[in-house]
């Protein structure tokens, strides 16, 4: 036996298709903010003799994914019950595909430390949520007791499943990340929505050669979260083997508070959900959809066209694409100021500063945030003053801009730069002693006060070359 362990990883990516109303009747999907149970209605409740129709809106999104990822789009698609008993799901079996899925046999291009690794998609198929349980006490296990809530009963999913072709948690990671990134830029997707993508994974370490047992490893709801189950995972079953062990086949859960994965139960096969057709839904025709669902620029196409068409580089094109509202806000912002300007403001400042208050790109207004830019690109504000007036901004929730008129933070004039000047000049006799006698570094003490005494208004540059013009001057007079 030997150490060559090789980590080999599948994943079912869950997503919440952003529909209006549900999969199969028309209560609306926003529920957020509602009371428990008053987005239901027969159909989602799984009231006897309720009848699902289909959401066209739901189908022509999964067509549009099916496209993106490369799949092979069946031209007859058909709807299973998945039977299980659980509180959540009212009438016990989920709708879900089993046979027949819309989309099968795609791949999907991720990029792990600039090598690209392309990983085949088996299927990406429509189902529906079930409820949410709601355990009072935070967790199953402190709670007393459990409140259920229909109002996700029936919201629209896409399940993706990966082929076992990812090697690493990073890898899944990337997996994930991609993924994401193409739905938002389809607009079939709210990310920003809590619970709209939960990824299960499976599992397996092979040793020389010999695959493992499987564990399934469920309820990873973040990207964060996916490297964080899976490298316990891996690690879990790595010194299961070493220390020559077995690794048991089960279902696992992830405890996110813990980063650990717990067993949950004994991992059910596929004949214990007993799909049988589901009768109420007929058979579904995708021709029409195939012919009229288009697929937008994607991120990758995006990225290379950044960097042709505004000269970035590969790692800023990255930056500015990854997300779709980052890139929109780019070229909304672009089209005022130099697109390289542009691009240190938005993937370097902004970023930096909606990373740090954890804010999503949403909450900035793209005309504001340009009007705030083209100063900086007329040199009516200094970058520094430009990032304090964004961090206020973002702080207050206000346009950066009324920050900058009311903070006085427009730069000096060169008239103001010239008096500021002066004054550091009259008031530090010694520094001036110091330059005036050879020592240049005193110059920066000179520069600092000019810049104290501008509010940092004035240019650093500028105020270096009028002191040098004044100093060199009185030089000369004196010489
Ligand atoms: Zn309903």
């Amino acid at each position: 036996m030997t150490d060559d362990f090789e980590v080999v990883i599948g994943l079912e990516i869950h997503v919440q298709l952003d529909t209006e109303t549900k999969m199969f009747c028309s209560c609306s999907t926003d529920y957020d903010d509602a009371e428990p149970n008053t987005h239901t209605c027969p159909v989602c409740l799984g009231l006897p003799g309720a009848l699902p129709v289909v959401n066209k809106r739901a189908v022509e999104y999964a067509v549009r994914v099916g496209k993106a990822l490369d799949c092979e789009i069946r031209d007859e698609t058909r709807f299973h019950r998945k039977n299980y008993f659980y509180p959540d799901l009212p009438k016990n079996f989920q709708i879900s595909q089993y046979d027949a899925p819309i989309n099968e046999d795609g791949s999907l291009v991720v990029s792990v430390e600039d090598e690209d690794h392309e990983i085949r998609i088996r299927r990406a198929h429509m189902e529906e949520d079930p409820g949410s349980l709601v355990h009072k006490g935070g967790s199953i296990e402190r709670s007393n007791y459990t409140l259920v809530d229909y109002n996700r009963s029936g919201t629209p999913l896409l399940e993706t499943v990966t082929e076992p072709d990812i090697r690493s948690p990073e890898e899944a990671r990337a997996v994930v990340d991609t993924l994401r990134e193409i739905l938002e830029y389809l607009d079939v997707f709210d990310a920003s929505r809590a619970g709209a993508l939960r990824v299960d994974a499976n599992v397996s370490i092979s040793q020389d050669g010999e695959t493992g047992n499987r564990t399934e490893v469920k309820n990873i709801g973040s990207t964060k979260g996916v490297v964080r189950a899976l490298r316990y995972e891996v690690t879990r079953q790595k010194n299961r083997l070493k220390r020559g062990g077995d690794v048991t086949q089960e279902t696992r859960h992830y405890d996110d508070d813990r980063g650990v994965t717990v067993t949950l139960r004994e991992k059910e096969e596929e004949k214990d959900y007993r799909y049988f057709e589901e009768a109420d839904i007929p058979v579904l025709r995708t021709t029409e959809f195939k012919d009229d669902v288009g697929v937008p620029e994607l991120p990758r196409e995006r990225r290379d066209r950044f960097r042709d068409e505004y000269g970035v580089s590969d790692e800023v094109a990255e930056k500015l694409t990854s997300r779709k509202t980052v890139a929109d806000m780019y070229e909304d912002v672009s089209e005022s100021v130099d697109p390289q300007l542009a691009a240190t403001w938005v993937a370097d400042e902004l970023l930096r500063e909606l990373n740090y208050r954890d804010a999503d790109v949403d909450t900035v207004d793209a005309q504001e945030f340009a009007a705030l830019v083209s100063l900086v690109s007329d040199d009516e504000l200094t970058d520094a003053n430009g990032v304090e007036a964004l961090r206020a901004a973002l702080d207050e929730d206000r346009p950066p801009v009324d920050i900058v008129d009311e903070r006085d933070l427009r730069a000096a004039t060169e008239d103001e730069t010239v008096e500021a000047t002066r004054e550091a000049i009259e008031e530090n006799p010694d520094a001036v002693d110091d330059y005036l006698g050879g020592d240049d570094g005193a110059i920066n003490f000179l520069v600092g006060q000019v810049m104290q005494k501008t509010g940092g208004s004035a240019d650093p540059a500028t105020v270096n070359e009028v002191l040098r013009d004044e100093l060199d001057g009185r030089k000369k007079q004196e010489g």
